[in-house]
Protein backbone atom coordinates (compact mmCIF):
# COMPACT_ATOMS: atom_id res chain seq x y z
CA UNK A 1 0.00 0.00 0.00
CA UNK A 2 3.00 2.14 0.63
CA UNK A 3 4.60 1.66 -2.15
CA UNK A 4 1.93 1.97 -4.36
CA UNK A 5 0.79 5.53 -2.45
CA UNK A 6 4.33 6.51 -3.66
CA UNK A 7 4.25 5.46 -7.19
CA UNK A 8 1.12 7.40 -7.38
CA UNK A 9 2.77 10.77 -5.73
CA UNK A 10 5.51 10.31 -8.28
CA UNK A 11 3.22 9.56 -11.17
CA UNK A 12 1.49 13.12 -9.94
CA UNK A 13 4.10 14.70 -9.88
CA UNK A 14 5.99 14.11 -13.01
CA UNK A 15 2.22 14.94 -14.73
CA UNK A 16 2.73 18.20 -13.51
CA UNK A 17 6.00 18.60 -14.44
CA UNK A 18 4.87 17.62 -17.92
CA UNK A 19 2.60 19.82 -18.66
CA UNK A 20 4.63 23.28 -17.37
CA UNK A 21 6.40 24.96 -19.91
CA UNK A 22 9.17 26.99 -20.15
CA UNK A 23 11.06 24.38 -18.15
CA UNK A 24 13.41 21.79 -19.53
CA UNK A 25 12.00 17.44 -19.14
CA UNK A 26 14.81 15.53 -19.82
CA UNK A 27 18.25 15.01 -18.75
CA UNK A 28 21.18 12.96 -18.98
CA UNK A 29 23.56 12.41 -16.11
CA UNK A 30 26.79 11.15 -17.04
CA UNK A 31 27.58 10.14 -13.51
CA UNK A 32 30.85 8.27 -14.26
CA UNK A 33 34.02 8.25 -16.91
CA UNK A 34 34.64 4.45 -16.47
CA UNK A 35 33.91 1.52 -18.62
CA UNK A 36 34.81 -1.78 -18.70
CA UNK A 37 34.37 -2.11 -22.38
CA UNK A 38 35.98 -0.95 -25.41
CA UNK A 39 33.34 -0.60 -27.87
CA UNK A 40 35.03 0.15 -31.40
CA UNK A 41 32.55 3.41 -31.73
CA UNK A 42 33.36 4.75 -28.91
CA UNK A 43 35.91 7.39 -27.49
CA UNK A 44 34.60 6.96 -23.66
CA UNK A 45 36.79 4.41 -22.38
CA UNK A 46 39.80 5.88 -23.65
CA UNK A 47 39.04 9.16 -22.18
CA UNK A 48 38.53 7.81 -18.59
CA UNK A 49 38.28 9.96 -15.75
CA UNK A 50 38.72 8.95 -11.95
CA UNK A 51 36.62 12.24 -10.34
CA UNK A 52 33.49 12.44 -10.30
CA UNK A 53 30.77 14.01 -7.99
CA UNK A 54 30.09 12.16 -4.82
CA UNK A 55 26.52 10.66 -3.90
CA UNK A 56 25.49 13.46 -1.47
CA UNK A 57 26.67 15.88 -4.58
CA UNK A 58 24.59 14.20 -6.86
CA UNK A 59 21.37 14.32 -4.54
CA UNK A 60 21.59 17.46 -4.38
CA UNK A 61 21.53 18.03 -8.08
CA UNK A 62 18.93 15.65 -8.57
CA UNK A 63 16.94 18.27 -6.29
CA UNK A 64 17.81 21.34 -8.42
CA UNK A 65 16.84 19.12 -11.61
CA UNK A 66 13.59 18.05 -10.51
CA UNK A 67 13.03 22.17 -9.31
CA UNK A 68 13.41 22.66 -12.81
CA UNK A 69 10.76 20.66 -14.35
CA UNK A 70 13.07 17.31 -15.41
CA UNK A 71 10.73 14.17 -15.45
CA UNK A 72 12.78 11.94 -17.48
CA UNK A 73 16.35 11.18 -16.29
CA UNK A 74 18.68 9.01 -17.79
CA UNK A 75 21.89 7.69 -16.27
CA UNK A 76 24.66 6.73 -18.06
CA UNK A 77 28.77 6.84 -18.02
CA UNK A 78 30.71 5.10 -18.64
CA UNK A 79 28.75 2.44 -17.02
CA UNK A 80 27.37 3.74 -14.26
CA UNK A 81 26.87 0.64 -12.67
CA UNK A 82 30.83 0.29 -11.79
CA UNK A 83 30.13 2.83 -9.48
CA UNK A 84 30.07 1.55 -5.67
CA UNK A 85 27.34 3.90 -4.24
CA UNK A 86 25.32 3.90 -7.77
CA UNK A 87 22.57 1.97 -5.34
CA UNK A 88 22.45 4.99 -3.24
CA UNK A 89 22.17 7.05 -6.34
CA UNK A 90 19.08 4.92 -8.30
CA UNK A 91 17.15 4.99 -5.37
CA UNK A 92 16.86 8.75 -4.82
CA UNK A 93 16.48 9.15 -8.35
CA UNK A 94 14.02 6.70 -9.00
CA UNK A 95 11.59 8.47 -6.15
CA UNK A 96 11.68 11.75 -8.82
CA UNK A 97 11.93 11.06 -11.94
CA UNK A 98 11.36 8.18 -14.97
CA UNK A 99 14.74 6.75 -14.36
CA UNK A 100 16.45 4.63 -17.02
CA UNK A 101 19.80 3.26 -16.30
CA UNK A 102 21.90 2.22 -19.20
CA UNK A 103 24.73 -0.92 -18.49
CA UNK A 104 26.59 -2.92 -20.85
CA UNK A 105 25.49 -5.80 -20.10
CA UNK A 106 28.11 -6.84 -17.71
CA UNK A 107 27.49 -5.14 -14.61
CA UNK A 108 23.25 -5.59 -14.02
CA UNK A 109 23.30 -9.10 -12.49
CA UNK A 110 25.88 -7.71 -9.81
CA UNK A 111 23.50 -4.97 -8.73
CA UNK A 112 20.50 -6.59 -8.82
CA UNK A 113 18.65 -4.76 -5.68
CA UNK A 114 20.24 -1.04 -6.20
CA UNK A 115 17.96 -1.89 -9.82
CA UNK A 116 14.99 -2.75 -8.62
CA UNK A 117 13.00 0.96 -8.31
CA UNK A 118 13.94 2.14 -12.09
CA UNK A 119 11.84 1.96 -14.44
CA UNK A 120 14.22 0.79 -16.84
CA UNK A 121 17.36 -0.94 -17.25
CA UNK A 122 18.74 -0.68 -20.76
CA UNK A 123 20.95 -3.85 -21.85
CA UNK A 124 23.47 -2.80 -24.65
CA UNK A 125 23.08 -6.02 -27.66
CA UNK A 126 23.65 -5.06 -31.05
CA UNK A 127 23.72 -8.11 -32.45
CA UNK A 128 22.41 -11.64 -31.78
CA UNK A 129 25.67 -12.98 -34.06
CA UNK A 130 28.44 -13.62 -31.06
CA UNK A 131 31.29 -12.52 -33.36
CA UNK A 132 29.61 -9.16 -34.44
CA UNK A 133 28.15 -8.51 -31.20
CA UNK A 134 31.39 -9.51 -29.72
CA UNK A 135 34.03 -7.76 -31.97
CA UNK A 136 31.25 -4.37 -31.74
CA UNK A 137 32.34 -4.55 -28.03
CA UNK A 138 35.73 -5.56 -28.22
CA UNK A 139 34.69 -8.29 -25.24
CA UNK A 140 34.82 -11.53 -25.83
CA UNK A 141 31.71 -13.12 -24.37
CA UNK A 142 30.13 -10.01 -24.39
CA UNK A 143 26.96 -11.20 -25.65
CA UNK A 144 26.70 -14.20 -23.72
CA UNK A 145 27.12 -11.85 -20.47
CA UNK A 146 24.54 -9.97 -22.04
CA UNK A 147 21.62 -12.26 -22.61
CA UNK A 148 22.27 -14.08 -19.46
CA UNK A 149 21.46 -10.78 -18.02
CA UNK A 150 18.46 -9.53 -19.60
CA UNK A 151 17.60 -13.36 -18.69
CA UNK A 152 18.46 -12.48 -15.04
CA UNK A 153 16.73 -9.37 -15.00
CA UNK A 154 13.29 -10.42 -16.36
CA UNK A 155 13.12 -13.30 -13.96
CA UNK A 156 13.68 -11.22 -10.79
CA UNK A 157 10.59 -8.76 -12.26
CA UNK A 158 12.90 -5.93 -13.24
CA UNK A 159 12.28 -3.65 -15.83
CA UNK A 160 14.42 -4.52 -18.37
CA UNK A 161 14.82 -3.17 -21.85
CA UNK A 162 17.39 -3.76 -24.91
CA UNK A 163 18.48 -0.89 -26.80
CA UNK A 164 21.17 -1.85 -30.37
CA UNK A 165 22.42 1.14 -31.83
CA UNK A 166 21.67 0.43 -35.39
CA UNK A 167 24.48 1.27 -37.69
CA UNK A 168 25.59 -0.12 -41.20
CA UNK A 169 27.03 -3.68 -39.06
CA UNK A 170 24.09 -4.51 -37.73
CA UNK A 171 21.44 -2.73 -40.51
CA UNK A 172 20.06 -6.01 -41.97
CA UNK A 173 19.49 -8.09 -38.82
CA UNK A 174 17.66 -4.98 -36.88
CA UNK A 175 14.20 -6.60 -37.57
CA UNK A 176 15.48 -10.51 -36.47
CA UNK A 177 16.88 -8.47 -33.33
CA UNK A 178 13.53 -6.67 -32.44
CA UNK A 179 11.70 -9.75 -33.72
CA UNK A 180 13.64 -12.24 -31.14
CA UNK A 181 12.92 -9.62 -27.86
CA UNK A 182 9.48 -9.05 -29.06
CA UNK A 183 8.56 -12.88 -28.68
CA UNK A 184 10.33 -12.50 -24.87
CA UNK A 185 8.30 -9.61 -24.32
CA UNK A 186 11.29 -7.12 -23.73
CA UNK A 187 10.69 -3.86 -24.68
CA UNK A 188 13.43 -2.35 -26.80
CA UNK A 189 14.24 1.19 -28.09
CA UNK A 190 17.06 1.97 -30.48
CA UNK A 191 19.97 4.41 -30.76
CA UNK A 192 21.61 5.32 -34.09
CA UNK A 193 25.19 5.32 -34.49
CA UNK A 194 26.39 8.69 -34.85
CA UNK A 195 29.61 10.64 -34.02
CA UNK A 196 31.04 13.24 -32.82
CA UNK A 197 32.41 16.02 -35.58
CA UNK A 198 32.35 18.94 -32.67
CA UNK A 199 34.78 21.88 -33.61
CA UNK A 200 34.34 23.06 -30.42
CA UNK A 201 37.66 21.98 -28.70
CA UNK A 202 36.26 22.36 -25.46
CA UNK A 203 33.52 20.12 -26.21
CA UNK A 204 32.22 18.49 -22.51
CA UNK A 205 33.28 15.04 -23.72
CA UNK A 206 33.86 12.98 -26.66
CA UNK A 207 30.84 9.92 -26.84
CA UNK A 208 30.95 8.41 -30.68
CA UNK A 209 34.10 7.70 -32.79
CA UNK A 210 34.32 8.06 -36.72
CA UNK A 211 34.50 4.74 -37.95
CA UNK A 212 33.77 4.06 -41.58
CA UNK A 213 32.29 0.33 -40.82
CA UNK A 214 29.11 2.07 -38.53
CA UNK A 215 28.00 4.88 -40.94
CA UNK A 216 25.10 4.12 -42.47
CA UNK A 217 25.83 3.81 -46.27
CA UNK A 218 22.87 2.08 -47.31
CA UNK A 219 20.20 4.42 -47.32
CA UNK A 220 16.95 2.25 -49.18
CA UNK A 221 17.47 -0.22 -46.31
CA UNK A 222 17.31 2.25 -43.38
CA UNK A 223 14.55 3.50 -44.95
CA UNK A 224 12.69 -0.27 -45.16
CA UNK A 225 13.60 -0.56 -41.37
CA UNK A 226 12.38 2.48 -40.32
CA UNK A 227 8.79 1.30 -42.52
CA UNK A 228 8.84 -2.00 -40.84
CA UNK A 229 9.48 -0.81 -37.41
CA UNK A 230 6.15 1.28 -38.00
CA UNK A 231 4.45 -1.65 -39.00
CA UNK A 232 5.83 -3.98 -36.06
CA UNK A 233 4.82 -1.30 -33.14
CA UNK A 234 1.09 -0.89 -34.46
CA UNK A 235 1.19 -4.78 -33.06
CA UNK A 236 3.61 -4.27 -30.76
CA UNK A 237 3.85 -2.44 -27.32
CA UNK A 238 6.91 -3.45 -26.33
CA UNK A 239 8.72 -1.12 -29.40
CA UNK A 240 8.83 1.84 -27.44
CA UNK A 241 9.64 4.25 -30.43
CA UNK A 242 6.71 6.73 -31.51
CA UNK A 243 5.70 6.91 -35.24
CA UNK A 244 6.71 10.52 -35.45
CA UNK A 245 10.62 9.69 -34.12
CA UNK A 246 10.90 6.73 -36.74
CA UNK A 247 9.59 9.37 -39.47
CA UNK A 248 11.73 11.95 -38.73
CA UNK A 249 14.67 9.48 -38.69
CA UNK A 250 13.52 8.27 -41.55
CA UNK A 251 13.70 11.46 -43.40
CA UNK A 252 17.80 11.53 -42.78
CA UNK A 253 18.10 9.08 -45.49
CA UNK A 254 15.28 9.86 -48.20
CA UNK A 255 16.31 11.21 -51.52
CA UNK A 256 15.68 14.74 -50.29
CA UNK A 257 16.89 13.75 -46.77
CA UNK A 258 16.23 17.12 -44.72
CA UNK A 259 16.14 17.58 -41.09
CA UNK A 260 12.38 17.95 -40.06
CA UNK A 261 13.27 19.02 -36.13
CA UNK A 262 15.03 21.81 -34.56
CA UNK A 263 17.36 20.49 -31.93
CA UNK A 264 16.11 21.97 -28.51
CA UNK A 265 19.63 21.30 -26.55
CA UNK A 266 19.23 23.71 -23.50
CA UNK A 267 16.06 24.10 -23.85
CA UNK A 268 13.68 20.93 -23.57
CA UNK A 269 16.74 18.47 -22.59
CA UNK A 270 20.66 19.16 -21.24
CA UNK A 271 23.11 16.80 -20.23
CA UNK A 272 25.21 16.89 -17.04
CA UNK A 273 28.58 15.01 -17.02
CA UNK A 274 30.71 13.23 -14.38
CA UNK A 275 31.62 16.40 -12.43
CA UNK A 276 28.35 18.36 -12.40
CA UNK A 277 29.13 20.33 -15.61
CA UNK A 278 26.00 20.83 -17.74
CA UNK A 279 25.67 21.55 -21.56
CA UNK A 280 22.78 21.43 -24.04
CA UNK A 281 24.45 18.56 -25.32
CA UNK A 282 27.90 16.59 -24.89
CA UNK A 283 29.10 18.07 -28.18
CA UNK A 284 29.38 21.29 -26.96
CA UNK A 285 31.37 23.05 -24.46
CA UNK A 286 29.85 23.41 -21.00
CA UNK A 287 27.74 25.98 -19.94
CA UNK A 288 28.72 25.93 -16.02
CA UNK A 289 27.48 23.98 -13.21
CA UNK A 290 24.76 21.90 -11.78
CA UNK A 291 24.85 23.82 -8.65
CA UNK A 292 24.53 27.08 -10.57
CA UNK A 293 21.49 25.42 -12.84
CA UNK A 294 18.50 27.78 -11.71
CA UNK A 295 19.94 30.82 -11.63
CA UNK A 296 21.62 30.60 -15.23
CA UNK A 297 18.64 29.35 -16.63
CA UNK A 298 16.94 32.27 -17.72
CA UNK A 299 19.93 34.23 -18.60
CA UNK A 300 21.25 36.07 -21.83
CA UNK A 301 23.85 33.30 -22.10
CA UNK A 302 21.52 30.32 -21.93
CA UNK A 303 19.11 32.29 -24.61
CA UNK A 304 21.97 32.99 -26.65
CA UNK A 305 22.91 29.42 -26.33
CA UNK A 306 19.46 27.93 -27.62
CA UNK A 307 19.31 29.99 -30.35
CA UNK A 308 22.51 29.01 -31.89
CA UNK A 309 22.11 24.99 -30.85
CA UNK A 310 18.25 25.39 -32.75
CA UNK A 311 20.05 25.92 -36.03
CA UNK A 312 22.48 22.86 -35.02
CA UNK A 313 22.77 20.29 -37.57
CA UNK A 314 26.13 18.61 -36.21
CA UNK A 315 24.69 15.39 -34.74
CA UNK A 316 21.63 12.54 -35.59
CA UNK A 317 22.03 11.46 -31.82
CA UNK A 318 18.35 9.54 -31.74
CA UNK A 319 17.49 10.60 -28.03
CA UNK A 320 18.66 13.98 -28.34
CA UNK A 321 16.21 14.03 -31.70
CA UNK A 322 13.33 12.50 -29.28
CA UNK A 323 14.19 14.45 -26.36
CA UNK A 324 13.64 18.06 -29.20
CA UNK A 325 10.45 16.10 -30.74
CA UNK A 326 8.51 15.72 -27.11
CA UNK A 327 9.95 18.19 -24.42
CA UNK A 328 6.93 21.19 -24.79
CA UNK A 329 3.65 20.30 -22.72
CA UNK A 330 2.02 20.01 -26.52
CA UNK A 331 4.33 17.77 -27.72
CA UNK A 332 4.19 15.33 -24.70
CA UNK A 333 0.04 15.61 -25.00
CA UNK A 334 0.85 14.21 -29.04
CA UNK A 335 3.37 11.55 -27.53
CA UNK A 336 1.07 10.42 -24.69
CA UNK A 337 -2.08 9.80 -27.47
CA UNK A 338 0.58 8.12 -30.00
CA UNK A 339 2.02 6.14 -26.92
CA UNK A 340 -0.86 5.34 -24.54
CA UNK A 341 0.11 1.18 -25.22
CA UNK A 342 3.40 2.26 -23.59
CA UNK A 343 2.26 3.98 -21.18
CA UNK A 344 0.36 1.85 -19.89
CA UNK A 345 2.94 -0.56 -20.54
CA UNK A 346 5.39 1.86 -18.08
CA UNK A 347 2.99 2.38 -15.63
CA UNK A 348 1.89 -1.75 -15.14
S1 LIG B 1 29.71 2.45 -25.72
FE1 LIG B 1 29.25 2.35 -23.54
S2 LIG B 1 29.96 0.30 -22.94
FE2 LIG B 1 30.96 0.77 -24.87
S3 LIG B 1 32.96 1.69 -24.30
FE3 LIG B 1 31.48 3.37 -24.62
S4 LIG B 1 30.67 3.81 -22.58
FE4 LIG B 1 31.63 1.77 -22.51
S1 LIG C 1 22.22 19.06 -33.14
FE1 LIG C 1 21.70 19.55 -30.99
S2 LIG C 1 22.35 17.75 -29.85
FE2 LIG C 1 23.42 17.67 -31.84
S3 LIG C 1 25.37 18.76 -31.56
FE3 LIG C 1 23.89 20.28 -32.25
S4 LIG C 1 23.10 21.19 -30.37
FE4 LIG C 1 24.03 19.25 -29.83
Amino acid sequence: MRQMTSGLRKAASLAGRYLSSGKPHHAQWLVTRKCNYRCAGCNVWKEQDEQELSATEIKKGLNILKNMGIVELTISGGDPLLRADIAEILDYASERFLTTVYDNGSMATKKIDALRKVDFVAISIDSLDENTNDAIKAVPGALKTAMHTVDVLQKEGIRVAVTPTISQKNLYEIMDITNYFMERKIPMWFCLYSYDTSVDSKQLFRIGKANDEFIITDKDAMIKLCNQLIEAMKKNPNILMTKKLLQTLRSLYEPNAERIWKCQALNQFLVVDHIGRISGCHNHNFSGSIFDLPKQWNSNEFKTLRKTYQDCTQCNYLCYIAYSLYGSPKSTLALAKDQWKNIRLILK
